[in-house]
């Protein structure tokens, strides 16, 4: 079974052409700076078209177009609810139907994190488990839970997918969703450079010359011993371990992965958020397994299959 598969992330769309649980074809299109969704729409066309004769296949091979998306989705209905400082155009488009003129597919769309999650699911660290929760560590902090083996949406399609926005501070900082001290705002892509440049020290440090200012330079000036950079590492160490103890705490699984782009280098985060689960959740039975995703930023384009295949309300995707 194939499909067509895009991921819209922060800095990137990925788009990918998968057969089952692998890919055949896949390419990033630059969306740094990009608001409007509508103005992209064309290239990503183009991309898929190139992707499917690179893949040496057709759409009318592939079974439907599956979207990642960075904010609240009706995955039900295919409806983009609620964006968050990103393709803020795209509640008013109709997807579904750019997916039928454009490539003559059906089309489901999904929130980003937990698309990631049923690739991970799928075809990656979470092959055969039934009760997950996956942390996304990028631009944001996408989560997304899946339990006996259902992925939880919620009666409004919250469900599971706002762990970034659970408080780790509440006299902390701002946050793009109306809350304080969410651990997004506190250690996130985009929250990290503004903790950093307020810490105490940070004109001395090496960090003050870097711009853009990300975790993985971040990470490396730590490694070097770069004190500001030490102690802003151990700060988003401790907000991600305390989020996972709340997503631990919440839905009760049996697995803890951590993805996103922090995770291309998984130590040191794999082994504090480990230890910190193990030392701080209340648990009757033992304490979930942690585990560094395995398909680093595919994961996402692999969950195509598992979203256009699912049963939801009773019903499956028309297939062509
Ligand atoms: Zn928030």
């Amino acid at each position: 079974m194939r499909a067509l598969a895009l991921d819209m992330g922060g800095t990137h769309i990925g788009c990918g052409v998968v057969n089952e649980d692998r890919l055949l074809a896949n390419t990033s299109i630059d969306a740094e700076g990009a608001s409007s969704l509508a103005d992209l729409l064309p290239v990503v066309t183009d991309a898929l078209r190139a992707l499917l004769l690179e893949a040496n296949t057709t759409a009318k091979e592939c079974v439907g177009v599956a979207i990642g998306f960075p904010g609240i989705v009706d995955a039900c209905h295919g409806t983009i609810h609620s964006t968050l400082k990103k393709y803020e155009d795209a509640p008013k488009l109709d997807l579904a139907a750019w997916a039928r003129e454009a490539l003559d597919l059906p089309l489901r769309i999904e929130n980003d994190a937990r698309m990631a999650l049923m690739g991970e699911q799928y075809a990656g660290a979470g092959r055969g488990v039934e009760n997950i929760v996956m942390m996304t560590l990028g631009t944001g902090i996408g989560t997304a839970a899946i339990l006996n083996g259902r992925v939880v949406r919620g009666v409004h399609g919250h469900a599971g997918c706002l762990g970034g926005h659970l408080t780790v501070k509440f006299e902390g900082r701002p946050c793009h969703c109306g809350n304080v001290g969410c651990a997004e705002a506190e250690a996130s892509g985009w929250s990290m450079p503004q903790v950093a440049r307020a810490w105490p020290g940070f004109p001395e440090s090496a960090l003050a010359k870097l711009e853009p200012l990300g975790f993985r330079e971040l990470f490396t000036h730590a490694e070097r011993g770069d004190t500001v950079a030490c102690d802003v590492r151990e700060r988003c160490l401790r907000v991600w371990a305390a989020n996972a103890v709340s997503l631990v705490h919440a839905y009760d699984p049996d697995l803890v992965i951590l993805g996103g782009g922090v995770m291309q280098s998984p130590e040191p985060v794999l082994t504090f958020v480990r230890e910190y689960i193990n030392t701080h959740t209340w648990s009757s039975w033992g304490k979930p397994q942690v585990q560094a995703a395995a398909l680093g930023n595919m994961a996402a384009l692999l969950g195509a299959v598992p979203l256009l295949t699912e049963e939801m309300h009773g019903a499956s995707i028309k297939l062509q």
